[in-house]
């Protein structure tokens, strides 16, 4: 009887200023991995630019266990970027990866119940935070914002406090490294790209150590990109305001002309100029509602998102099988 080849799991790990807390992450996940003795693992650290000592640890590391690779990228990405480029230097030479943060916010012991998952047949197995013990209130404010106006106003369904723990099977791998846009919101992309999901719960723990590098600045950011990469809304939202001034405007003006020739009221000619201007406001606004419309259809092309993605296919053979 032959015997399967184990399957390749690779870890993809971003890395910024963690440098204190590397060895203790590594000592984790190796105690879980060890465990699941019919993978073959391998761990790729991608700095993103750290400026403390996590680049020599990771040379370090990658000097002692041949399992470990790292990359250095040239300057500060951003995580979604530095979770990209590992993504991209695994490509298909891993049966499935698994994105996981260095801080140990994402608990290494739910691996196995990831693996369980994937074996199970699901492609992407996504993880939801269910709680966190280091998160500001205006962090937990501005998440439950973010995923609102996301379920609300784009074409995603994205469940609220998912993260970047994910394990992404082969074929997914394969198609997200031909995506090309630039502005990337990681778990968003995975979430539009359909497969089969699943998602499972973890409470996060507080971060080993250092601090989180996501300031509520950044992560501002990112929501603004994510909101604007999957909806057009916000464009949109000016060109419905600009149709609404110019309704009301339009009807003021009409009832005032109305009741100062058939009633015989009485406006003064600023009245008459300021609702007008209002109109031609309005007018001015939808206006540029019609070319947010045109300026979407350009980012749509823009961005060059495949149009559709395959999951299997079953080629014709023209064999016709005997009974
Ligand atoms: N990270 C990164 N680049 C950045 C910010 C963060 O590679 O620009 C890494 C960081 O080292 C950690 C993970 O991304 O491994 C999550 O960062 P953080 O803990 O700051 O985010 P949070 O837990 O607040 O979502
Ligand atoms: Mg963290």
């Amino acid at each position: 009887m032959a015997i399967d080849k184990p399957k390749k799991i690779a870890l993809i790990v971003p890395v910024l200023n963690e440098g204190q807390g590397l060895p203790i992450f590594y000592e984790k996940v190796t105690e879980v991995l060890d465990k699941l003795v019919c993978y073959q693992w391998q761990i790729i650290f991608v700095d993103d630019g750290s400026e403390d000592n996590s680049w020599q640890i990771i040379q370090q590391l990658a000097s002692i266990h041949p399992h470990i690779s790292g990359l250095l990228l040239s300057r500060n990405f951003g995580k979604e970027v530095a979770l990209t480029a590992g993504v991209e230097f695994v490509n298909e030479k891993a049966d499935a990866v698994i994105c996981i943060d260095a801080d140990l916010q994402h608990p290494p012991e739910l691996l196995p119940e990831i693996l369980t998952q994937w074996e199970a047949g699901f492609e992407i197995v996504a993880t939801v935070r269910e709680s966190s013990v280091d998160y500001s209130l205006w962090k937990k404010l501005g998440s439950k914002l973010f995923y609102m106006l996301m379920s609300r106003f784009s074409d995603l369904d994205i469940p609220p406090h998912s993260t970047d723990y994910r394990l992404l099977d082969k074929k997914v791998v394969s198609v997200l490294c031909k995506f090309t846009e630039r502005t990337r919101m990681f778990r968003g992309l995975t979430d539009w790209m359909g497969f089969n999901k699943t998602y499972l719960s973890f409470v996060a723990p507080a971060r080993s150590t250092g601090v989180p590098m996501y300031s509520f600045n950044k992560l501002f950011h990112l929501a603004i990109n994510s909101l604007t990469s999957f909806s057009l809304l916000p464009l949109r939202i000016t060109g419905y305001l600009g149709l609404l001034i110019m309704l009301s405007a339009g009807i003021l003006l009409g009832y005032m002309l109305f009741a100062s020739i058939v009633l015989d009221m009485f406006y003064t000619h600023m009245a008459f100029f300021v609702v007008f201007n209002t109109l031609l406001m309005g007018v001015l606004l939808s206006g540029l509602g019609l070319v947010a419309l045109y300026i979407g259809h350009i980012h749509t092309e823009v961005v060059q998102r495949p149009l559709y993605i395959i999951r299997e296919a079953i080629q014709y053979t023209g064999v016709q099988k005997s009974e």
